[in-house]
């Protein structure tokens, strides 16, 4: 696969079925309608608590609920009484069949759906740069950021291009999911401890070369350690680690091993502290999270810490941190830990905006 086809291909192939599916307009961070009659305050006042990642728009689709729905863990009432004010609404294409129509369909359908919620309501809007954000912040709404967690459907063309998906809003690219695929080796299939597995292939650096030309933060929760090291490497930009903890913390395949954390860190990128307490180790509670940050800080620096929860993932929530509400317990434990205000606000959001706007600064395309 040639960077030019991923870069260029906005359309679909003549041939391609997705095309009746159409890629419409933007329906993006209506930014002229967020400012709204009331004045806003600056919106640089706003401070960022952003979850840089959850499955809510899988669930969403499966109950056919919306994100006003109370039993969702990462819903509107949960964030808004949580502080969350941007959250990475994830896209999960199915494993099975894995067929480039079967993953443009699922990312259709949940796309899709997380447009409609932007539709919906008034109180959250797709954002794509930082400057949409803050200025949905800005009108006191939730930033909807969208990500696809497995990019092995993007040869399909058309609406799986990463440009076609990239121009309708996309944000973030999740390399793989559990399983390898044609781009990068995943920690699904590598041992735990995670130094082996494959890294990535021709069309991988093809893909984290498009991704940063167009400015689409790339993410490397889920890579083998060889994808991750290879990808940070090459990367011209800072890369993320959306949802993964800490190997040092709790031995995992999923986590991230010290030399991940700090080549992410050096590179300017971020990594979400997850929740799901097989990754997080036992005791699962506020503290064990707090512990994995607190690595993540001692060995990145705190300006490498985010937050990643994976809610609505079907995830085992840990002690305390049951939905989006419970976010509060884990800022006051690193308070408790002695994390200064400053670095707090940092893991709470700011960091992730400063990678993305360094991500955006250095797109070309
Ligand atoms: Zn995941």
């Amino acid at each position: 696969m040639m960077l030019w086809w991923l870069i260029a291909c906005g359309g679909a192939e003549p041939s391609d079925p997705t095309r009746s599916e159409g890629l419409p307009v933007p329906a993006v961070a209506r930014v002229s309608e967020v400012g709204g009659a009331a004045p806003s305050p600056p919106a640089e006042t706003v401070a960022a608590h952003v979850d840089l990642h959850v499955d809510t728009p899988t669930q969403m689709v499966r109950r056919n609920v919306g994100l006003d729905d109370p039993a969702l863990e990462s819903g509107l009432d949960d964030m808004r009484a949580g502080g969350t004010n941007v959250v990475v609404e994830v896209l999960w294409p199915p494993r099975e069949p894995a067929t480039p129509a079967a993953w443009a369909a699922q990312v259709e359908r949940l796309f899709a759906k997380v447009e409609a919620e932007d539709k919906r309501l008034d109180s959250v809007a797709i954002a794509r740069t930082p400057t949409e954000a803050r200025a949905i912040l800005a009108a006191h709404q939730t930033a909807m950021l969208v990500s696809i967690e497995g990019a092995h459907g993007i040869e399909a063309g058309g609406v799986a291009s990463l440009a076609g998906l990239h121009a309708r809003g996309l944000s973030l690219i999740g390399l793989t999911w559990t399983f390898s695929n044609h781009f990068a080796g995943s920690s699904g299939d590598a041992p735990a401890g995670a130094s082996a597995g494959t890294g990535l292939t021709a069309d991988g650096r093809a893909l984290v070369a498009a991704a940063n030309a167009l400015g689409v933060v790339i993410d490397v929760s889920h890579a083998s350690d060889a994808t991750t090291m290879e990808a940070c490497a090459l990367s011209s930009a800072p890369v993320i680690a959306s949802h993964s903890d800490a190997d040092g913390v709790h031995a995992h395949a999923r986590n991230l091993s010290d030399d991940a954390i700090r080549c992410i860190a050096q590179k300017g990128g971020v990594i979400g502290l997850n929740f799901h307490a097989t990754f997080v180790g036992q005791p699962a509670n506020v503290a064990k999270v707090a512990d994995h940050a607190d690595y993540l800080k001692k060995l990145g620096g705190a300006g490498v810490v985010a937050l990643g929860s994976d809610y609505d993932g079907l995830i085992t929530t840990p002690a305390g941190l049951t939905d989006a509400g419970d976010l509060p317990s884990l800022w006051d434990e690193l308070r408790r830990r002695g994390w200064s205000e400053s670095d707090v606000r940092g893991a709470q959001g700011e960091n992730f905006m400063r990678a993305w706007q360094a991500v955006i600064d250095r797109a070309t395309h």
